[in-house]
């Protein structure tokens, strides 16, 4: 079976009735992205920083991270590659970064709130990320954000670096596109505010659904309430996709539920044709991308919203691949 699906790898991810998604990958480390262009990935839709920083005594450089992240973007060869800053705190931890312990980590000192706090360590990162811009296709994103002011702060010290290298004559991509994680749900309920500063979202349902839902997304105790279908994530996906739109700008999705198979329906019906996913879902996802119609989901929204629990949705969804196959 895996055969035949590894000959899908090289075939256009387009539906019957020909709507181009592309189907890119969640890595973080060169050696998975290796794998995801064997997948024949789009491109590299979150690249988790995390692994740089982690099992390792300090920082790393920016010497360092930029070799990985030039490295990253030339092997992509004119593919995207969109680099997440750094995501530490809630579940992650480093042991050489001192962070007060935390009655509830999820909620508490993580992602762009460190960062934010910690300049030195943010413009690292972004210097060794501008640096890298210079030789592909690399677009910035953060994670964690809830404010505004966040997003402005997180823009300015990215000015900052870039004023900075340019008056160093080092290259970079001066028009390099910034965008933002849209996992929370503040950011779900501000994000026609938050579309006007940024040049894409990407959805990041991994931590939305837990925050949504109020379950935390490690806990085996409360897991059987983690529900990606569950109406409410339903409507902020809807309602994130509707600001993109409203704004031009680009939305795509990132957490687990893009790989998921069950939901391909759903983006389609929502407009959103990028979704970026473990390395290992890539070619299923493609396999039933190419074998279903755009067509017979563009009413399926109009369905969806008035679903009442996850199992309507699930039905509705069903639904959509029986008519179809
Ligand atoms: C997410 O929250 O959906 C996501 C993609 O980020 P992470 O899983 O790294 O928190
Ligand atoms: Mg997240």
């Amino acid at each position: 079976h895996q055969d035949q699906l590894l000959k899908l790898a090289g075939l256009p991810s387009r539906t019957l009735d020909g709507l181009q998604m592309q189907l890119a990958a969640n890595i973080s480390s060169i050696k998975e992205l290796e794998q995801a262009m064997g997948k024949g990935a789009s491109g590299v839709g979150l690249f988790r920083t995390e692994f740089l920083y982690m099992d390792r005594s300090t920082f790393p450089e920016e010497e360092e991270q930029f070799d990985v992240y030039r490295e990253a973007a030339e092997r992509l060869g004119g593919k995207t590659l969109v680099i997440r800053t750094l995501d530490i705190g809630g579940d992650k931890h480093l042991d050489y970064l001192e962070l007060p312990e935390e009655e509830n980590p999820s909620l508490g000192y993580r992602a762009i709130r460190v960062l934010l706090d910690r300049v030195d360590l943010f413009k690292t990162q972004l210097r060794a990320i501008l640096r890298a811009s210079h030789y592909g296709c690399i677009r910035i994103m953060y994670p964690m954000i809830s404010t505004l002011e966040e997003l402005k702060r997180a823009n300015e010290i990215l000015s900052e670096v870039k004023e900075e290298l340019a008056a160093a004559g080092i290259p970079f991509s001066p028009r390099i596109p910034v965008g933002i994680m849209i996992e929370l749900p503040a950011a779900v309920m501000i994000s026609d505010l938050l579309a006007r500063e940024v040049d894409f979202f990407s959805i990041g349902t991994n931590d939305l659904v837990q925050y949504v839902l109020a379950v935390d997304r490690m806990n085996e105790q409360v897991a059987h309430l983690y529900d990606p279908f569950h109406p409410a994530v339903l409507r902020m996906l809807k309602m994130t996709a509707d600001s993109a739109k409203a704004s031009g700008i680009h939305v795509s999705v990132c957490g687990e539920l893009a790989g998921d198979v069950r939901s391909l329906p759903l983006w389609m019906s929502l407009g959103i044709h990028e979704l970026s996913m473990s390395v290992s879902s890539i070619l299923r996802m493609k396999n039933s991308l190419i074998q279903s119609r755009h067509s017979d989901a563009a009413n399926l929204w109009q369905e969806l919203a008035v679903c009442p629990s996850s199992a309507a949705v699930l039905q509705v969804l069903g639904q959509y691949w029986e008519t179809d196959l």
